[in-house]
């Protein structure tokens, strides 16, 4: 039954009940005011009797005195009703609102107390659908059904009907069953009532560094992952990609502030002072065993300090690591710096998840270099292009392009497509696309014009192979496929830096096959191919 019928059936009931009990009341009042009025009567007519016959007025018949008590029964009454009637006329009112502000007639204007909450024990022992009606009236709240129930599957399953219910709408399509809720209590994702599904294709192999990988991209959209394949196919034949990590350092940057601009400074030389380094890092690299302190860079705003501290984070992606750090080397700094006033851990100077010239130059995360000679009869045969029209293409789109745009490290074809799929694969955090797509795409003739030289130079690839959504068993599955799940027991850090370039390598193959189908005019062809809904697999295949 829907919620609108539900409220104008109560109202139905409400309206019967108040005219019935009106009409109780009217009714009453009718018989005390004949009473009143006709005992009155009656006791007037006999004192002016007495009075003429010279009877003592004391001197009372039964039937005087049961006049006398009904002429006092029915003025106590009707005193009483209407004296406390008026005396109420504002309560009434008030519980009239009330009662149609809970209806939904009205808005609420009423401060009301909140349902009774019920306590853990009991809820424990609740059916589903009593916790699901306690959920809709506020007597359970939503976020605790995993911690009230002890159950994060039964929790979740129970959340989601809540939402439908309290929503109206229907959540068919969202799945429940065949996640494990259990793995992402406290970490993940709160307040679960399903999850998303997305599939994931393979491209590949991708023939990096003398390693065969297999490349998974959980992605919605119709030609990506085909694409990306056929860039490998192309880098395979010509020998492969190589990459190279220059840097690998997450950064943090909070905001302080003094009160004068001159004490900024002496902040500022005190961290970038080299005889400092020791104790700072020190101080810093107790946040984890994997933390090790690489550089603080420090630049102004007026009386404001911006601190860029970057740290090696071993196989995490590292941000809560450099944060821990950071928030231990701010504690030490109060002692000598007690007018430090601390506005933020996060200045956005580090700058996670916003396209910022700082990541862009100095790099955050993993920097890469990665690329591959493509031979003349391969960009003939597999990219159906030349060498001529992609370096062309690439000078006019990518680099002039972008420049023409004022883009900021967007000087590629479409390096965030490949990082995005990978990253949500993989369990990296989507929102770190950003930066983490920054990319240069240079494209150059080379062995006497014949073959082509290209290159991705990503300057922040964030990724982490243990740690936030890593550990989920999907993701956990892809990573494992890429032979780079969890830590490296040998070289910490050697896994997400190899996960970095596996990144790069998937980026220089899908800029190699979407540049090829531009060249060669074929983009809105095979748009129409892989993004139309053709349910004939044949034909796409063909
Ligand atoms: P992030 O800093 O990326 O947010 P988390 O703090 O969630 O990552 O995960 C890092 C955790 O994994 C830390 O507690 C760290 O001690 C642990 N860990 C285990 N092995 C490694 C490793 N090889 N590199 C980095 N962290 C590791």
């Amino acid at each position: 039954m829907g919620v609108q019928q539900k409220i104008s059936k109560n109202e139905k009931k409400n309206q019967k009940k108040q005219e019935d009990s009106q009409s109780i009341l009217y009714l009453t009042n009718v018989v005390f005011f004949g009473l009143f009025f006709s005992v009155a009567y009656f006791l007037l007519n006999r004192w002016r009797e007495k009075i003429r016959t010279s009877t003592p007025l004391h001197v009372l018949t039964i039937s005087e005195i049961l006049a006398l008590v009904s002429l006092i029964a029915s003025f106590v009454y009707l005193i009483t009703f209407f004296g406390i009637a008026f005396i109420l006329h504002y309560d009434e009112e008030e519980e009239d609102i009330a009662a149609k502000t809970t209806q939904g007639v009205l808005p609420k204007k009423l401060p009301t107390l909140p349902p009774p909450k019920i306590s853990d024990q009991k809820v424990m022992s609740m059916e589903d659908e009593e916790v699901v009606s306690a959920v809709v009236s506020g007597s359970i709240p939503s976020y605790s059904l995993e911690s009230k129930l002890g159950d994060c599957r039964r929790a979740a399953n129970i959340r989601n009907q809540a939402v439908e219910r309290v929503t109206g709408r229907s959540l068919e399509g969202l799945p429940m069953e065949g996640f494990d809720y259990d793995s992402i209590l406290g970490q993940c994702c709160e307040m679960p009532i399903g999850f998303v599904q997305i599939p994931v294709g393979v491209a590949g192999p991708l023939l990096l560094d003398g390693n065969e990988y297999t490349v998974p991209m959980a992605t919605t959209e119709g030609c990506l992952v085909a694409s990306t394949n056929r860039g490998c196919k192309a880098i395979y034949v010509s020998g492969g990609a190589s990459a190279v990590v220059l840097r690998d350092g997450m950064t943090r940057a909070p905001v302080v502030r003094f009160n004068s601009a001159k004490r900024a400074s002496q902040l500022k030389f005190f961290l970038e002072d080299p005889q400092n380094f020791d104790s700072l890092s020190h101080t810093f690299n107790k946040s984890s065993r994997f933390a090790r302190l690489q550089s603080i860079k420090a630049t102004m705003a007026g009386k404001n300090l911006y601190t860029r501290f970057t740290c090696s984070t071993g196989d995490a992606m590292g941000m809560n690591m450099v944060s821990k750090g950071v928030q231990n080397v701010l504690d030490f700094l109060q002692t000598d710096f007690p007018d430090m006033d601390v506005i933020g851990i996060s200045g956005n100077f580090c700058s996670d998840k916003k396209a910022a010239a700082v990541n862009w130059i100095e790099g955050r995360g993993k920097s890469v270099v990665c690329e591959a000679v493509i031979k003349e009869d391969v960009v003939k045969k597999v990219l159906k292009t030349s060498v001529e029209s992609l370096v062309e293409l690439n000078m006019l789109k990518n680099l002039t392009g972008s420049a023409m745009a004022g883009a900021l490290g967007g000087f590629n074809a479409h390096a965030s497509n490949i990082v995005s799929a990978i990253y949500l694969a993989t369990g990296q955090d989507p929102a770190q696309n950003v930066e983490s797509s920054h990319c240069m795409t240079m494209m150059e003739a080379v062995n006497d014009g014949k073959d082509l030289h290209i290159s991705v130079t990503m300057p922040s690839i964030e990724v982490g192979t243990v740690g936030g959504g890593t550990q989920l068993a999907s993701q956990s599955a892809c990573l494992n496929l890429l032979g780079v799940k969890g830590a490296s027991k040998e070289t910490p850090g050697a896994n997400s830096r190899q996960l970095a370039t596996i990144v790069a390598g998937s980026v220089l193959a899908g800029e190699l096959s979407l540049m090829s189908a531009i060249a060669a005019g074929q983009l809105i062809k095979s748009h129409m191919k892989y993004n139309r809904s053709n349910k004939d697999v044949t034909k796409v295949a063909s």
